[in-house]
């Protein structure tokens, strides 16, 4: 995980956002931003989003792990 910026880091590499769109809501960035880095993907995302994506990310990792909960409620 990283912070964008138009500054380069210590490698000399420069990470913005500019020019990007929000993973989550796709709306347009600006630095500074939320930048990761994956094995087959780049995710930029607001700020502001990253909880909203945390927690929608940990409710299916719980659904996951406790199917037997959310049959029962009828929550699949
Ligand atoms: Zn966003």
């Amino acid at each position: 995980m990283s912070i964008t910026s138009a500054q380069p880091d210590a490698n000399g590499t420069i990470h913005t956002a500019t020019g990007q769109c929000c993973f989550l809501c796709g709306r347009e960035l600006h630095d500074p931003a939320v930048f990761w880095m994956g094995a087959t993907a780049e995710v930029y995302l607001h700020a502001d989003c990253v909880p909203d994506l945390a927690v929608r990310m940990f409710r299916d990792v719980h659904e996951i792990r406790n199917p037997e909960y959310y049959g029962r409620r009828g929550l699949r």
